[in-house]
Protein backbone atom coordinates (compact mmCIF):
# COMPACT_ATOMS: atom_id res chain seq x y z
CA UNK A 1 0.00 0.00 0.00
CA UNK A 2 3.00 2.33 0.61
CA UNK A 3 3.74 2.25 -2.94
CA UNK A 4 0.80 3.55 -4.02
CA UNK A 5 -0.84 6.58 -1.75
CA UNK A 6 2.30 8.75 -1.96
CA UNK A 7 1.33 12.33 -2.78
CA UNK A 8 1.02 13.06 -6.40
CA UNK A 9 3.23 16.08 -7.75
CA UNK A 10 0.71 18.90 -9.09
CA UNK A 11 0.46 18.60 -13.43
CA UNK A 12 1.09 22.20 -13.31
CA UNK A 13 2.82 24.75 -15.35
CA UNK A 14 6.33 23.81 -16.48
CA UNK A 15 8.28 25.79 -13.88
CA UNK A 16 12.01 25.02 -13.41
CA UNK A 17 13.35 26.42 -10.37
CA UNK A 18 16.79 26.73 -9.12
CA UNK A 19 17.05 24.10 -6.07
CA UNK A 20 20.83 23.86 -5.25
CA UNK A 21 22.93 21.60 -7.11
CA UNK A 22 25.04 20.72 -4.06
CA UNK A 23 25.85 17.71 -3.07
CA UNK A 24 24.49 18.29 0.49
CA UNK A 25 25.37 14.66 1.92
CA UNK A 26 29.16 15.39 1.06
CA UNK A 27 28.89 19.14 1.32
CA UNK A 28 30.75 20.13 4.63
CA UNK A 29 28.46 22.73 6.15
CA UNK A 30 29.72 25.37 8.04
CA UNK A 31 27.54 26.72 10.36
CA UNK A 32 25.38 23.89 10.45
CA UNK A 33 21.81 24.55 9.23
CA UNK A 34 18.87 24.35 11.84
CA UNK A 35 17.06 21.41 9.60
CA UNK A 36 13.74 19.23 10.25
CA UNK A 37 12.21 16.37 8.99
CA UNK A 38 8.73 16.80 9.57
CA UNK A 39 7.59 13.23 8.06
CA UNK A 40 9.98 10.45 7.45
CA UNK A 41 9.03 7.04 7.52
CA UNK A 42 12.37 5.30 9.10
CA UNK A 43 10.60 2.04 10.04
CA UNK A 44 10.38 1.25 6.34
CA UNK A 45 12.50 -2.14 4.88
CA UNK A 46 14.16 0.84 2.31
CA UNK A 47 16.13 1.47 5.42
CA UNK A 48 17.13 -1.92 6.66
CA UNK A 49 20.48 -2.16 5.27
CA UNK A 50 22.18 1.23 6.30
CA UNK A 51 19.53 2.67 9.07
CA UNK A 52 22.21 4.02 11.13
CA UNK A 53 24.62 5.48 8.53
CA UNK A 54 21.80 7.33 7.48
CA UNK A 55 20.54 8.61 10.37
CA UNK A 56 24.15 9.71 10.71
CA UNK A 57 23.98 11.61 7.21
CA UNK A 58 20.68 13.74 8.25
CA UNK A 59 22.75 14.57 11.33
CA UNK A 60 25.91 15.95 9.21
CA UNK A 61 23.74 18.17 6.96
CA UNK A 62 21.72 19.57 10.39
CA UNK A 63 18.92 17.69 11.04
CA UNK A 64 18.26 18.59 14.33
CA UNK A 65 14.98 16.59 14.76
CA UNK A 66 12.77 14.11 12.63
CA UNK A 67 9.09 13.26 12.70
CA UNK A 68 9.28 9.29 12.30
CA UNK A 69 5.71 8.42 11.46
CA UNK A 70 4.17 5.47 13.03
CA UNK A 71 1.80 4.08 10.60
CA UNK A 72 3.87 1.34 9.80
CA UNK A 73 2.71 -1.42 6.78
CA UNK A 74 -0.86 -0.54 8.61
CA UNK A 75 -2.31 -1.09 11.53
CA UNK A 76 -1.26 -3.95 12.96
CA UNK A 77 2.39 -1.98 13.10
CA UNK A 78 1.13 0.96 15.34
CA UNK A 79 4.32 1.26 17.23
CA UNK A 80 6.11 1.35 14.02
CA UNK A 81 7.84 4.95 14.85
CA UNK A 82 8.32 4.00 18.31
CA UNK A 83 11.61 2.47 18.78
CA UNK A 84 13.28 5.38 16.95
CA UNK A 85 11.96 8.13 19.28
CA UNK A 86 13.15 5.37 22.62
CA UNK A 87 16.52 5.31 21.43
CA UNK A 88 17.16 8.84 20.03
CA UNK A 89 16.40 11.58 21.74
CA UNK A 90 16.30 13.79 18.49
CA UNK A 91 13.49 11.61 16.83
CA UNK A 92 9.84 11.80 17.70
CA UNK A 93 7.15 9.81 16.82
CA UNK A 94 3.34 9.89 15.60
CA UNK A 95 0.47 7.32 15.58
CA UNK A 96 -2.24 6.39 13.70
CA UNK A 97 -3.81 4.77 10.52
CA UNK A 98 -3.33 5.74 6.67
CA UNK A 99 -6.23 5.98 4.33
CA UNK A 100 -4.92 3.21 2.73
CA UNK A 101 -5.32 1.13 4.91
CA UNK A 102 -8.79 2.26 6.81
CA UNK A 103 -10.10 -0.96 5.36
CA UNK A 104 -8.44 -2.86 8.40
CA UNK A 105 -9.17 -0.71 10.98
CA UNK A 106 -10.40 -2.19 14.10
CA UNK A 107 -11.80 -1.10 17.38
CA UNK A 108 -8.87 -2.86 18.98
CA UNK A 109 -6.73 -0.56 16.77
CA UNK A 110 -8.53 1.99 18.50
CA UNK A 111 -7.94 1.72 21.88
CA UNK A 112 -4.44 0.26 21.23
CA UNK A 113 -3.62 3.72 19.57
CA UNK A 114 -5.71 5.43 22.81
CA UNK A 115 -2.92 4.08 25.03
CA UNK A 116 -0.01 4.53 22.82
CA UNK A 117 -1.18 8.23 22.52
CA UNK A 118 0.24 8.37 25.82
CA UNK A 119 3.98 7.64 25.40
CA UNK A 120 5.79 10.70 26.25
CA UNK A 121 7.69 10.83 22.72
CA UNK A 122 4.63 10.58 20.47
CA UNK A 123 3.90 14.29 19.53
CA UNK A 124 1.38 13.72 16.66
CA UNK A 125 -1.57 11.79 14.89
CA UNK A 126 -0.95 11.00 11.75
CA UNK A 127 -0.72 10.64 8.82
CA UNK A 128 -4.61 10.31 8.85
CA UNK A 129 -7.14 11.89 6.26
CA UNK A 130 -8.40 10.91 2.66
CA UNK A 131 -7.16 9.35 -0.27
CA UNK A 132 -9.14 9.84 -3.47
CA UNK A 133 -6.86 8.84 -6.20
CA UNK A 134 -7.30 5.01 -5.90
CA UNK A 135 -10.92 3.53 -5.77
CA UNK A 136 -10.16 1.57 -2.91
CA UNK A 137 -10.71 1.69 0.56
CA UNK A 138 -14.17 3.18 -0.46
CA UNK A 139 -14.70 6.82 0.70
CA UNK A 140 -17.23 5.88 3.13
CA UNK A 141 -14.49 3.54 4.81
CA UNK A 142 -11.67 5.99 4.75
CA UNK A 143 -14.07 9.09 6.27
CA UNK A 144 -15.35 6.58 9.03
CA UNK A 145 -11.65 5.73 10.31
CA UNK A 146 -10.69 9.73 9.37
CA UNK A 147 -13.20 10.43 11.86
CA UNK A 148 -12.76 8.25 14.53
CA UNK A 149 -9.22 9.03 14.85
CA UNK A 150 -10.11 13.23 14.85
CA UNK A 151 -12.40 12.16 17.63
CA UNK A 152 -9.36 10.19 19.98
CA UNK A 153 -6.48 13.05 18.95
CA UNK A 154 -8.74 15.71 20.28
CA UNK A 155 -8.99 13.17 23.04
CA UNK A 156 -5.32 12.61 23.46
CA UNK A 157 -4.82 16.55 22.95
CA UNK A 158 -1.90 15.92 19.73
CA UNK A 159 -1.90 17.64 16.84
CA UNK A 160 -2.87 15.46 13.57
CA UNK A 161 -0.67 14.96 10.44
CA UNK A 162 -3.06 14.80 6.79
CA UNK A 163 -2.47 12.77 4.06
CA UNK A 164 -5.36 14.42 1.76
CA UNK A 165 -5.07 13.32 -2.19
CA UNK A 166 -7.56 14.13 -4.82
CA UNK A 167 -9.82 14.57 -1.43
CA UNK A 168 -9.92 18.63 -0.22
CA UNK A 169 -13.54 18.79 -0.59
CA UNK A 170 -14.39 15.84 1.59
CA UNK A 171 -11.47 16.67 3.80
CA UNK A 172 -11.18 20.30 5.07
CA UNK A 173 -15.14 20.47 5.67
CA UNK A 174 -14.68 17.41 8.07
CA UNK A 175 -11.22 19.29 9.58
CA UNK A 176 -13.52 22.66 9.61
CA UNK A 177 -16.57 20.84 11.68
CA UNK A 178 -14.56 18.83 13.67
CA UNK A 179 -10.78 19.77 14.27
CA UNK A 180 -11.04 23.72 13.89
CA UNK A 181 -12.55 24.15 17.10
CA UNK A 182 -10.27 22.54 18.80
CA UNK A 183 -7.51 24.71 18.20
CA UNK A 184 -4.79 22.29 18.53
CA UNK A 185 -3.88 22.36 14.84
CA UNK A 186 -1.54 20.27 13.12
CA UNK A 187 0.41 19.80 9.59
CA UNK A 188 -1.19 19.21 6.23
CA UNK A 189 1.24 17.02 4.88
CA UNK A 190 3.06 16.57 1.32
CA UNK A 191 0.99 19.55 0.57
CA UNK A 192 -0.37 19.00 -3.26
CA UNK A 193 -3.48 21.50 -3.11
CA UNK A 194 -4.50 24.89 -4.14
CA UNK A 195 -3.18 27.79 -2.55
CA UNK A 196 -7.33 28.26 -1.12
CA UNK A 197 -7.13 24.64 0.37
CA UNK A 198 -3.89 25.82 1.76
CA UNK A 199 -5.31 28.73 3.42
CA UNK A 200 -8.42 27.47 4.52
CA UNK A 201 -6.17 25.01 6.13
CA UNK A 202 -3.80 27.82 8.19
CA UNK A 203 -7.49 29.04 9.16
CA UNK A 204 -7.99 26.10 11.42
CA UNK A 205 -3.87 26.15 12.83
CA UNK A 206 -2.62 23.77 10.66
CA UNK A 207 1.40 24.51 9.59
CA UNK A 208 1.54 23.49 4.92
CA UNK A 209 4.54 20.98 4.74
CA UNK A 210 6.01 21.12 1.71
CA UNK A 211 8.16 17.65 0.38
CA UNK A 212 10.50 17.02 -2.26
CA UNK A 213 8.05 17.16 -5.37
CA UNK A 214 8.51 21.14 -4.97
CA UNK A 215 11.79 21.02 -6.67
CA UNK A 216 9.84 18.85 -9.63
CA UNK A 217 9.71 20.82 -12.95
CA UNK A 218 6.18 20.42 -12.95
CA UNK A 219 5.52 21.78 -9.73
CA UNK A 220 5.01 25.15 -10.89
CA UNK A 221 1.62 25.64 -9.55
CA UNK A 222 3.30 23.93 -6.08
CA UNK A 223 5.59 26.49 -6.23
CA UNK A 224 3.78 29.66 -6.44
CA UNK A 225 1.94 28.77 -3.54
CA UNK A 226 5.24 28.22 -1.75
CA UNK A 227 6.00 31.59 -2.56
CA UNK A 228 2.52 33.04 -1.18
CA UNK A 229 1.57 31.37 2.06
CA UNK A 230 3.26 33.17 5.24
CA UNK A 231 6.75 31.83 5.93
CA UNK A 232 5.80 31.38 9.76
CA UNK A 233 3.45 28.33 8.34
CA UNK A 234 5.31 26.28 7.01
CA UNK A 235 7.46 23.21 7.59
CA UNK A 236 9.70 21.03 4.96
CA UNK A 237 9.81 17.14 4.61
CA UNK A 238 10.84 14.11 3.35
CA UNK A 239 8.32 11.84 3.77
CA UNK A 240 11.12 8.99 3.18
CA UNK A 241 11.92 6.78 1.70
CA UNK A 242 8.96 8.43 -1.02
CA UNK A 243 9.26 10.99 -2.67
CA UNK A 244 12.93 11.88 -3.91
CA UNK A 245 13.79 15.41 -4.71
CA UNK A 246 14.61 15.92 -8.38
CA UNK A 247 17.98 14.43 -9.45
CA UNK A 248 17.64 11.42 -7.32
CA UNK A 249 14.01 10.97 -8.71
CA UNK A 250 13.28 6.85 -8.87
CA UNK A 251 15.85 6.36 -6.20
CA UNK A 252 15.02 6.42 -2.64
CA UNK A 253 14.42 9.45 -0.50
CA UNK A 254 16.44 9.87 3.27
CA UNK A 255 15.81 12.53 5.76
CA UNK A 256 19.40 14.17 4.58
CA UNK A 257 17.42 15.42 1.79
CA UNK A 258 15.61 17.55 3.49
CA UNK A 259 18.15 20.35 2.68
CA UNK A 260 17.02 20.07 -0.82
CA UNK A 261 13.61 20.78 0.16
CA UNK A 262 15.22 23.60 2.13
CA UNK A 263 16.79 25.01 -1.00
CA UNK A 264 13.51 24.83 -3.23
CA UNK A 265 11.44 27.07 -0.50
CA UNK A 266 14.43 29.44 -0.25
CA UNK A 267 14.43 29.93 -4.21
CA UNK A 268 10.85 30.50 -4.20
CA UNK A 269 10.84 33.02 -1.12
CA UNK A 270 14.47 34.45 -2.20
CA UNK A 271 15.81 33.62 1.42
CA UNK A 272 19.30 31.74 2.49
CA UNK A 273 19.08 28.03 2.33
CA UNK A 274 19.84 28.84 5.82
CA UNK A 275 16.79 31.23 6.65
CA UNK A 276 14.41 28.86 5.10
CA UNK A 277 15.68 26.10 7.67
CA UNK A 278 15.55 28.05 10.52
CA UNK A 279 12.21 29.14 10.23
CA UNK A 280 10.69 26.11 9.27
CA UNK A 281 12.65 24.61 12.48
CA UNK A 282 10.80 27.38 14.39
CA UNK A 283 8.01 26.39 13.08
CA UNK A 284 7.70 23.03 13.91
CA UNK A 285 9.25 23.63 17.39
CA UNK A 286 6.17 26.27 18.13
CA UNK A 287 3.46 23.66 17.09
CA UNK A 288 4.71 21.17 19.02
CA UNK A 289 5.79 23.53 21.95
CA UNK A 290 9.60 22.69 22.11
CA UNK A 291 12.28 24.88 22.54
CA UNK A 292 15.53 24.32 20.26
CA UNK A 293 17.33 22.59 23.20
CA UNK A 294 14.68 19.97 23.05
CA UNK A 295 16.60 19.09 19.40
CA UNK A 296 19.99 18.19 21.25
CA UNK A 297 23.23 18.21 18.79
CA UNK A 298 25.38 15.81 20.34
CA UNK A 299 22.90 12.67 20.47
CA UNK A 300 23.53 10.44 17.73
ZN1 LIG B 1 3.97 9.65 4.85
Amino acid sequence: MHVRGRCASRDAAEITVPTGDQSPTDAVINPPLDLVDSHAHLDFAQFDADRDEMLTRARKVGVKTILAIGIGEGPHQLRAALPFAEKYDWIYASIGIHPDAAHQASPAHFDEMRELARHPKVIAWGEIGLDYHYDEPPREVQQRVFRRQVELAREAELPIIIHCRDAWDDCLPILEEMWKPTGIGGILHCFTGTEQHARRGLDMGFLVSFAGNLTYPKSGALRQVAAKLPLDQMLIETDSPFLSPQGRRGKRNEPAFVLEVAHALASVRNLAVDEAATATSANFRRLFGMSASMSPEDSS
